[in-house]
This record gives C-alpha cells, sequence and structure tokens, in this order.
C-alpha cells in the first residue's frame, strides 16, 4: 500500500476519496449547498496536485481524476421520503465506497460529506483503511445520541463549516474535531475587479423555502416596506410552480410553503420564481439592493452568503448560526438580533449604506476555493502527520 505505509516513503501524489453522498449531482443541477462547494474545493485541490476519486452520481460532470456511482442520477427526490424507503439509498452509495477503499491502495485520505452515515461506516473501518476527514455540513444539535456517543477510534476526524456550528457540538464530537473551514464560492476569484452591477432595487432570498430560512418572514417585510421581493430556491424537490401544483402535503417545506409563504406571494411585489441557475441565479443576486436572510436555525456554513457577498450584494439578516463569521455588520451587511422582524425591516432599508465593492473585496480575500483547498490541505496534512509520524504532504504536493 504505497500511500498508506508508515515510515519515511515519499509519496508522489496525495490520493483522495472523495464522497458527496448520492443525493445530487456535481455540481449540483440548481439548489445544493454541499454540493456546490464539493465542486469548488475539487478543482482547487486538483490545481494544487491532488488526485481525486469522486464518489457521486453517475451524471456529475466535474472534472475529477476518478468518477465512482451507484446510481445514474441525484436522488434528493426521495430525500424527505419515510426513512424505511430512503435508508437504502444512503446505505447502497455507501457500500459502494466501502468496496471501492477496500478494492484499491492508493487513497491515503477519505473526504467525507455524507450525513451521519459516512462517519459511522466509514470511521469504521479498522487500521487497514485510510483515515477519514468527514465535514459537518449541518445543524449539530441534529442526531444527538450518534454525535453525543461518538467515539472515532482514531482514524476519523471531523471539521465544522463554521466557528459557531462547532460551539454546538456535544463534547464527544467536539473531541474529535480539527477545526472549522469556511465555505467558498468561485463566484469569488476576483470579485473585487469585477464591474459594479447596477441595481435593480429588489430584494432577494436565495435558498430552500423552509421555516429556517424564513422566506415568510422575508416577505412580510416585503409588504410592510413596500417592496419588491424574489424568492428563488426549490420546495423541497420541486423547482417550479408547475411542479409543485402536483405535490401532496406529505413534505414539509410543501406543507411550510402553502400555509406560510404562499398566502404572503401576490406575483407582483413578491414573487416565487422557482429554482435560479447559473447566471440568471447570478445576475438576480447582484442587482439585488441586498440578500435576506431572516433564519430560523443556527445556519451551519451559509453558501449564499458568500455567493451574495462575491457578486457585491449586501447580506441583511438575523445575527445567529455562521453569519456573524461571514458578515461584518456595518461594513458587508447588516445583522440585527434574531427574531426581531422591526430591526430587521429597518436593517433592510438602511442596506443601501453598505458599499457593494466592500462586499466583493471581502469575497475576494476569504471565500475563494483556492483559501477554502488551502484549508483543507492542512487539516489532510495534520491527519497523515497524526497516521504516519512524518509529514507525507510537503512531498505529495511536490509534483
Ligand atoms: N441555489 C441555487 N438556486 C436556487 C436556490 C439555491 O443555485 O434557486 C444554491 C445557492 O446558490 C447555494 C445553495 O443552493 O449555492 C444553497 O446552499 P446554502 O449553504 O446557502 O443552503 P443549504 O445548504 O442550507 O440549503
Amino acid at each position: 500500500m504505497p500511500g498508506r505505509k508508515r515510515g519515511t516513503e515519499q509519496y508522489v501524489k496525495l490520493t483522495v476519496l472523495m464522497n458527496c453522498g448520492p443525493w445530487l449531482s456535481v455540481p449540483p443541477p440548481g439548489y445544493g449547498g454541499i454540493e456546490n462547494v464539493i465542486a469548488a474545493l475539487v478543482p482547487a485541490l486538483r490545481r494544487r496536485g491532488v488526485r481525486v476519486v469522486l464518489v457521486s452520481v453517475a451524471d456529475s460532470t466535474l472534472e475529477a481524476d476518478e468518477h465512482v456511482s451507484v446510481f445514474r442520477s441525484g436522488q434528493f427526490a426521495h430525500l424527505q421520503r419515510p426513512y424505511n424507503q430512503v435508508m437504502g439509498i444512503a446505505a447502497a452509495h455507501l457500500d459502494r465506497v466501502v468496496s471501492e477503499l477496500r478494492g484499491r491502495d492508493d487513497v491515503v485520505l477519505v473526504h467525507d460529506h455524507q450525513e451521519a452515515l459516512g462517519l459511522t461506516v466509514l470511521g469504521a473501518l479498522g487500521p487497514d483503511m485510510p483515515p477519514v476527514l468527514h465535514t459537518l455540513h449541518w445543524d449539530l444539535r441534529k442526531h444527538p445520541e450518534l454525535y453525543g456517543n461518538l467515539r472515532g477510534d482514531g482514524r476519523l476526524r471531523v471539521n465544522g463549516v463554521s466557528f459557531a456550528q462547532l460551539t454546538t457540538a456535544p463534547a464527544a464530537l467536539r473531541a474529535i474535531s480539527v477545526g472549522h473551514v469556511h465555505l467558498a464560492t468561485p463566484l469569488a476569484v476576483q470579485a473585487d475587479r469585477r464591474p459594479a452591477t447596477a441595481k435593480a432595487g429588489h430584494l432577494v432570498v436565495l435558498g430552500r423555502i423552509t421555516p429556517y430560512k424564513g422566506q415568510d418572514v422575508a416577505a412580510r417585510i416585503a409588504h410592510r416596506l413596500g417592496r419588491t421581493l424574489v424568492l428563488a430556491g426549490p420546495v423541497g424537490p420541486y423547482h417550479t410552480p408547475a411542479e409543485l401544483a402536483t405535490a401532496d402535503d406529505s413534505n414539509p417545506d410543501v406543507r411550510y410553503w402553502r400555509e406560510s409563504v404562499q398566502p404572503l406571494i401576490d406575483g407582483r411585489r413578491v414573487r416565487w420564481v422557482g429554482t435560479v441557475l447559473g447566471e440568471e441565479r447570478d445576475t438576480l443576486v447582484a442587482t439585488a439592493d441586498a440578500t435576506l436572510f431572516p433564519i430560523d436555525w443556527e445556519e451551519p456554513g451559509g453558501t449564499a452568503v458568500t455567493e451574495s457577498l462575491a457578486l457585491g450584494t449586501p447580506v441583511v439578516g438575523y445575527g445567529r448560526g455562521c453569519l456573524p463569521e461571514l458578515v461584518e455588520s456595518g461594513r458587508t451587511g447588516l445583522l440585527v438580533a434574531p427574531g426581531d422582524e422591526d430591526a430587521l425591516a429597518a436593517a433592510v432599508s438602511a442596506a443601501s449604506a453598505v458599499d457593494p465593492q466592500e462586499c466583493r473585496r471581502e469575497a475576494a480575500r476569504r471565500f475563494t476555493p483556492a483559501r477554502m483547498a488551502e484549508k483543507y490541505l492542512r487539516l489532510y496534512g495534520r491527519i497523515l502527520d497524526r497516521e504516519n509520524g512524518v509529514t507525507p504532504l510537503r512531498s505529495a504536493l511536490e509534483v
């Protein structure tokens, strides 16, 4: 096993197996926080000489050194189905990851992004298998019995996507944490050199339509201030009004939409445009006066926050979760006390005082894929150092 021996062996290439899970292709077809981050990370790692074996679904188009998959396409539509229907999907995907690892000896580290099962199964493979770094993309108050009782057996390490997120982690999870790495977006690359985009006067919320993201709050504020608000993002697995019309009420996000958001949509002042992609998404955000985050949870990483800043649009929201780490209130956005709708409405009105160029500068400095890859390489190095008692990372990257 050339990549894993203890001792003084020099690595020629660092081969990392990147497990993306079976839910969406990489890059994702529209919505997809985790998959967007992986799509930003992998090219930046490969530019640094890392070989990446991407375990995803077959229609992922991200360039990698090798692709492995079980499912032809993303299984996201099943994600909110009952557990007894969906568990086989997650297990089939992971089973493929395990057989891949058992069948080869070049992978020196597994970087895993599959919720709950990834760290359990891959962390338990034993000393013959590569060490695992599991990135925690989730609210860590989920799965208390799992996160509260993890042992890790020395082979498993985790990282958060913000400092705030890790402060909510149970002690057992914190004990195997190697810190946090903020998310990144390709839009941040030279964001400060892009010409300023003319603002069109609307507000935007970019994200899943779910109580966590607070679209109902944003809609109420828009009506109150007489402002135009565009809501972009899927409702559960439904991406367009036509698709959503066919949905029954079993999905909790569909119920939230029907009960709390739809009554506030008038198609004029407050609109839902479904999931927006690519340039359409970027233009929608870049021309907005502000992106709103009236979040009702501890937002763990906030890809859409980094994207908004990179596109020169101030972030206005509740100061909880990762937001205070990503946004400096008064300079790149305005953050107010969580749940204070009056204060949020006042902040929306004051957002024009925030300089879009300052937002772009901040994104170019802090949220580029190269910066994220650099931090992950440091974590990989720490884990491999611990494994091998040598410093393989430097030689791995001298290619
Ligand atoms: N997104 C998109 N189109 C939409 C709504 C969302 O491309 O209509 C993307 C958005 O740009 C971001 C991701 O989906 O990259 C959402 O990730 P985030 O971390 O903000 O939220 P979460 O992972 O909690 O859903």
